[in-house]
């Protein structure tokens, strides 16, 4: 388990303390237990404190899963870790389920509401579609929820996915490929965009590629960018130390392609996409330093550090301020997805349109509200879960009915689902 995270009594972070600190402070009852996810503790007593030590929390943006780590840069210590599973697709079918609904009665010739252009025209500046607004806003209630539980000083996040000092014309001034710099990982990412991901001479896509020398090494040939292509395995050795013109004598099309596509060099703009651009932006709301860093430097960190890829792990090695040895011992990541706070739709409707159950307007029964996280103790089973409620007293928990006298809650629905794996 990661480190727990200390509030005083005054609502004000403190140092972080190991899950073993916090047991005995609880067991003494000279703290309780605020919030579950992440477990957060808040001292009962006025304490002196002694100094708190700067984190830093650091973000690998991605589209369907956020990788966050909070890093002591002092000590190169992974206080917390967890990996934020965004609901891209769930907004974007239910906004395509909504028109339908919408479309259909206009179509039936029904009472329907007028459709709105005026809505769709003079969007403001910094208009993005819902699915990837919810994105960043995931992003940033997190990074603010970190802000008040521990004492963060500063921020991290991959912006970009390449950066070459020479980012003007890469393949102009020249910048020369040798395996295993951290220019070599910028190169490759750079090469990763400029071939779209796909083996330059069969179009294989989603297998590992390997940096190929166009015009080959022992003909000449130099480690320019401009002479560098990806290729699949299969197509690398078949190609050899052949010439190009050699290797593609029976397809002039691909040759001229590929010819065209190397001296074409990519635009940086290719670098940057619009979500990581605009939680850029949001960031430096907050007022805390921002540190943005690249693709190719987080592999760099992350390989020379010997860490698997996983979303925190990238996260953690965010940026030039990576501290040499980063300790990652008994760091396990919470598992957070975003599932929204339910729907305000009156009448659920089938596949086709026609109404199927008409909801409560209420959205909590006893108190309770889908999402909440309880721990049930029944004369049969102890469970402890999300649960979904419905308007009587029998809620769903797991695949069980439970009745909720028998439930505690532990955390309030937040629009979050929480897993926490144990450490091993
Ligand atoms: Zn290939």
């Amino acid at each position: 388990m990661s480190n727990v995270f200390v509030i005083d009594s005054f609502c004000k972070p403190l140092n972080p303390v190991h899950p073993a600190r916090a047991r005995l402070l609880l067991k003494q009852g000279k703290a309780s237990v605020y919030r579950m996810y992440p477990f957060t503790i808040v001292l009962k007593r006025v304490v002196e404190q002694p100094e708190v030590k700067p984190l830093r929390v650091k973000l690998d943006p991605g589209s369907k899963t956020t990788g966050i780590a909070v890093v002591n840069d002092a000590t190169g210590e992974v206080v917390f870790a967890a990996e934020l599973t965004h609901r891209g697709q769930a907004i974007k079918s239910a906004l395509d389920d909504r028109r339908g609904v919408r479309r259909g009665r206009r179509q039936r010739k029904t009472r329907y509401r007028k459709p709105r252009w005026s809505n769709r025209k003079n969007r403001k500046k910094g208009w993005l579609p819902p699915s990837l607004e919810s994105r960043i806003d995931n992003i940033l209630t997190w990074v603010l929820r970190l802000a008040r539980y521990c004492p963060i000083t500063a921020m991290s996040m991959e912006l970009v996915k390449f950066d070459l000092q020479q980012m003007e014309h890469p393949e102009i001034s020249g910048v020369e490929y040798q395996q295993g710099t951290l220019a070599s990982y910028e190169i490759r990412e750079y090469l990763l965009e400029k071939w779209e991901r796909q083996c330059s001479y069969c179009g294989a896509k989603d297998i590992p590629l390997q940096v190929e020398h166009i015009v080959p090494r022992a003909k000449g040939g130099t480690n320019r960018i401009s002479n560098l292509a990806l290729a699949c395995e299969k197509c690398n050795i078949a190609k050899g130390t052949q010439d190009i013109k050699d290797f593609l004598k029976k397809k002039p099309e691909v040759l001229k392609r590929i010819q065209a596509q190397a001296k074409q060099p990519l635009r940086d703009a290719a670098a940057v996409n619009v979500t990581r651009w605009a939680l850029f932006e949001r960031l430096q709301v907050t007022g805390l330093p921002v540190e943005c860093g690249s693709g190719g430097l987080t592999k760099f960190n992350r390989t020379t550090r010997k860490m698997p890829k996983t979303h925190w792990c990238d996260a953690a090695n965010v940026g030039k301020s990576t501290p040499l040895l980063l300790s990652v011992r008994g760091v396990v990541p919470l598992l957070v997805k975003a599932t929204g706070h339910g729907r305000r739709k009156m009448c659920v409707t089938d596949a086709y349109g026609f109404p199927k159950q008409h909801k409560e307007c209420k959205g909590s029964f006893l108190g309770y509200r889908t999402g909440d996280v309880v721990k049930a103790v029944t004369p049969k089973r102890i469970s402890q879960g999300r649960i979904a409620i419905r308007h009587r007293p029998s809620f769903r928990l797991g695949k069980f009915d439970i009745h909720p006298k028998y439930m505690r809650r532990l955390h309030r629905a937040d629009g979050y689902e929480y897993t926490q794996e144990r450490s091993a």
